[in-house]
């Protein structure tokens, strides 16, 4: 096996630890799959309020205890605990950032009661950034990398090269920036800069309009950019509507800038594994993958037929993920022959809408706000096909679950989705595209794979198409661990 590297991963959630989205499941299952090709990955993350030490069986570390840091002229103490994430036949290490002062309550960005960002999310990830790069020398472990995702992580690059630049210990580390999503950029007032101590000029290449970006710090500083699709990352350097006013620091950094497609961790989101369905299957045995689909219906109380196509959504309300197509086109699909489930919970305006739409189409839809992993994979397993109609789409994690479980992707072409679904008027199409952000092109295409699904030869061919596709992590690490080579 070739050298593998030292490489700390550094995130602000992992599941199950915690999780808003697929940034949760990629911190779980990219580390493992590296581990995997002889890297040494550790994660680090913080332990929220939420966290229950036992079930997680998080350790304490001696050496590692009630140590402290500076932050803005103010002592704070933290200790760093330690815990396993393991597949069938991997694992990774991962570090959890104990500190009463910025994660003690429950809530990952927001207070789950209030539903509002943290006020003083600045500085939670401030010290976040902080804290991990302190702890390195008290570790007695050196990364070659540290990996960075998203805005949270988002200082470490820049603190590495001002801050801690003739730090013998720190300065030659090197820095890989994902980007999962761009639109979440971690912005705050001129203020918040002050508090991190680093130089003006700091604040010079992080800032936008006027304020601190900690994205636009960390495309400034890190060694190397990535995304979580090709198309995603030709999308924001090229495109305005994607770039989130990033275009000239991505341009700047374009050699830089790649693209490695998201994997999906087969032996979670698996039908012929899966626990958490009521009946496992291969693409041998779709029948029992109707099994699950009369099950869940009656959970739902909604009657079971072979020729109704179910439907299925789980996803962040928000409009990011296509919920104004949604809302729009949801009267009039109600009009087809259709079952319908959606999972979710985000925007109350979007919560709202459906709950109300839901009382007038009880028999053939239901609505459930929340989050619920295991309904979830239920959801995958029993669906003839799901939607995701996102305005714009880093990667997306849902429609590769969807075609392993033989459930047919309808999606817009663009982001990751373009990336992983091919049109079913091609000889190995897997799903159904559309190209505006239109209700009418969406409802249009639903309708489209509606009338395919009567034809149950070609339909099975799309979904056996989408069932023999491989989107596990090997590919994809093994970029990674070639995007590290060229680092170190
Ligand atoms: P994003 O990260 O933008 O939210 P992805 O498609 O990459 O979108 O990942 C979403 C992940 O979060 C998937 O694992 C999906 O199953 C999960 N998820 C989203 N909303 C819910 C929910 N309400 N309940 C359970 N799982 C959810």
């Amino acid at each position: 096996m070739a050298k593998g590297y030292n490489v700390l991963f550094v995130t602000s959630e992992v599941f199950p630890y915690s999780k808003t989205g697929g940034l949760a499941d990629v911190s779980n299952s990219l580390p493992q799959a590296l581990n995997s090709l002889g890297n040494e990955v550790r994660i680090i993350s913080p332990k929220y309020g939420q966290l229950d030490e036992r079930r997680l069986q998080i350790h304490e570390i001696k050496r590692l205890k009630d140590l402290s840091l500076k932050m803005n002229g103010i002592e704070t103490k933290f200790s760093i605990k330690s815990s396993f994430i393991h597949g069938k036949n991997t694992k990774a290490q991962i570090y959890l950032l104990e500190n009463l002062d910025f994660f003690k309550n429950k809530g990952i960005y927001q207070n789950i009661k209030t539903k509002q960002d943290f006020s003083n999310n600045d500085e939670r990830y401030l010290f976040f950034c902080k804290a991990v790069l302190e702890i390195l020398e008290i570790l007695q472990w050196k990364p070659d990398v540290i990996h960075c995702n998203d805005w949270q992580t988002g200082l470490i690059p820049a603190f590495i090269k001002t801050i801690y630049k003739d730090n013998p210990y720190i300065r030659d580390i090197k820095t890989v920036f994902t980007i999962h999503n761009l639109a979440y950029q971690g912005i705050f007032p001129k203020t918040s800069f002050a508090k991190t101590g680093m130089p003006d000029e700091v604040f010079e290449a992080g800032s936008h309009n006027g304020k601190f970006s900690y994205m636009k710090t960390a495309l400034a500083y890190a060694d190397k950019i990535t995304t979580v699709s090709e198309k995603y990352a030709e999308e924001i350097r090229t495109d305005k509507e994607y770039s989130e006013g990033m275009e000239d620091i991505l341009d700047k950094r374009k050699k830089d800038l790649s693209g490695i497609l998201n994997g999906i961790d087969y032996s979670v989101w698996n039908p012929e594994v899966d626990k958490l369905i009521d009946y496992r299957f291969t693409s041998q045995e779709i029948p029992l993958k109707w099994e699950n689909k009369r099950e869940l219906l009656s959970h739902f109380k909604i009657d079971y037929n072979e020729d109704t196509p179910l439907i299925g959504v789980i996803s962040r309300l928000v409009a990011q993920k296509g919920f104004d197509l949604i809302e729009e086109a949801l009267p009039q699909l109600m009009k087809e022959n259709v079952h319908m489930i959606i999972l979710g919970q985000g925007d109350e305006k979007y919560q709202k809408f459906l709950k109300a739409i839901e009382k007038k189409y009880k028999d053939k839809l239901a609505i459930v706000i929340g989050f619920d992993e295991v309904l979830a994979h239920k959801i995958e397993a029993s669906s003839d096909m799901f939607l995701m109609p996102s305005k714009y789409e880093p990667c997306g994690l849902n429609q590769m679950y969807s075609l392993r479980y033989g459930t047919v992707p309808v999606v817009r072409n663009t982001g990751g989705l373009a990336d992983t679904i091919i049109d079913y008027k091609k000889p190995n199409g897997n799903g159904f595209l559309f190209n505006k952000y239109s209700t009418k092109e969406f409802l249009d295409t639903i309708k489209t794979a509606l009338n395919l699904y009567e034809d149950k030869d070609k339909w099975n061919k799309i979904l056996r198409n989408g069932m023999s596709l491989d989107f596990s992590w090997k590919v994809s690490a093994k970029k990674y661990t070639g995007l590290y080579k060229t680092l170190v």
